[in-house]
């Protein structure tokens, strides 16, 4: 009896392979801090779980999107540092203070604000300085930066911890992205220029190995600790799976010659045909736009095209050429058979959305 048994579809994860994506970055920058994402269920794997498993690895942050998922990562028991990325509404910022949870400042009304409510409760709250280098979606522009530590550092009740900026086409376009990074040095040797900033971070995943950021000392991991990020050479093999997405077959049925199968009979069958019916759909996160894709699942050794819509809850394979299945088998979705790659390119997304679409209905299995 496995933990597995009753379970339609399950994420297995695997934290021992998320820490080794971590130390591929450690070993070749030893000497910068690291903050883990684990923004949205750390990026499909579950934010509890990964938290914990991350807790104990000397990061400097965990970086989260929303005060919900501060609050969920405080209640795991976890003693890293929360960063929250992006702005906050007025009416959290006090949970933010109270908590002692890193803030990110675009305004001077969000810094005046921020320094108040610390007034208040008596308490420092831990800021760093956004500033937009290009992505155009929070931070001071450059031109704004003129006089801005000194009026900063006149709020008693703020701590100024850190200065950082967002990529916005780190692996597409080269050139913006060095634009970007003379920008954010520019920035930094202006706002940091009669005070020291203990943390100043620009690169996230698609930049870390690629670019050079003299004046950076933390990176801001995502994606590539879920295994799934394009690393050039030589480090390119080096990233484990860290998910891996399963279902079970729970019918199976031989359907006659021009069958339809599945909404609007977008696949017909051209003679008869063994079907199984699997338990997972787009509710539980294999996305919709992968009907009539070409899609492909795993089965005891062997790939079973998927036929027609993918529905709520179910989805049809082709197994005419398999023997000896029987209901209740295990089907790879997702994993070191069917890529989180593969997937992308048909469903024509990006890979951070086949993670993150993965939904609360399927349960984590850690191992
Ligand atoms: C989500 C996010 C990241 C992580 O990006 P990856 O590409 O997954 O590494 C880093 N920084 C900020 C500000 C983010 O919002």
């Amino acid at each position: 009896m496995s933990v597995t048994d009753n379970l339609r579809a399950w994420a297995q994860i695997d934290t021992g392979a998320i820490r080794h994506n971590l130390n591929v970055v450690r070993r070749v920058m030893p000497e910068h801090h690291m903050m883990a994402i684990i923004k949205a269920e750390a990026y499909g794997h579950g934010l509890e779980g990964v938290a914990t498993a991350l807790d104990h690895e000397n990061l400097a942050f965990f970086g989260v999107a929303t005060v919900a998922e501060a609050l969920r990562v405080q209640k795991a028991g976890c003693s890293t540092p929360i960063f929250i990325l992006g702005p906050c509404f007025p009416a959290e910022r006090e949970i933010i203070v109270q908590h002692g949870w890193r803030t990110a400042i675009s305004s001077i009304e969000e810094a005046e604000h921020f320094d108040s409510i610390g007034r208040l409760y008596g308490k420092k709250v831990y800021t760093h300085i956004c500033v937009d280098t290009g992505m155009g979606r929070s931070g001071f522009l450059p031109t704004e930066l003129g006089g801005l530590t000194d009026k900063l550092s006149r709020m008693e009740h703020l701590q100024l911890e850190g200065i950082f900026s967002h990529l916005s086409a780190a692996s597409e376009d080269i050139s913006f992205t060095h634009q970007q990074i003379r920008s954010f040095e520019d920035s930094v040797r202006e706002l940091a220029a009669n005070r020291k900033f203990p943390y100043i971070h620009l690169c996230s995943s698609a930049a870390v190995f690629n670019y050079k950021v003299p004046s950076a000392n933390m990176v801001r991991l995502g994606r590539l600790l879920y295994g799934y990020s394009p690393m050039p050479s030589p480090y390119n093999h080096e990233l484990r799976t860290t998910l891996t997405l399963y279902s079970r077959i729970t019918l199976l049925r031989t359907l006659p010659k021009n069958h339809g199968v599945s909404y609007n009979h977008c696949y017909i069958t051209t003679v008869p045909t063994r079907v199984a019916t699997i338990g997972i759909g787009y509710a539980d996160g294999y996305l919709q736009y992968l009907s009539s894709q070409g899609a492909r699942v795993y089965i005891n050794g062997e790939y079973c095209p998927v036929l027609g819509r993918i529905t709520m809850d179910q989805i049809m394979v082709d197994v005419t050429h398999m023997q000896g299945l029987a209901s209740g088998d295990i089907v790879e979705i997702m994993g070191p058979h069917v890529s989180w790659a593969e997937l992308t390119e048909r469903a024509k997304t990006i890979p951070s959305n086949i993670l993150t679409s993965i939904s609360a209905r399927v349960p984590r299995i850690y191992i």
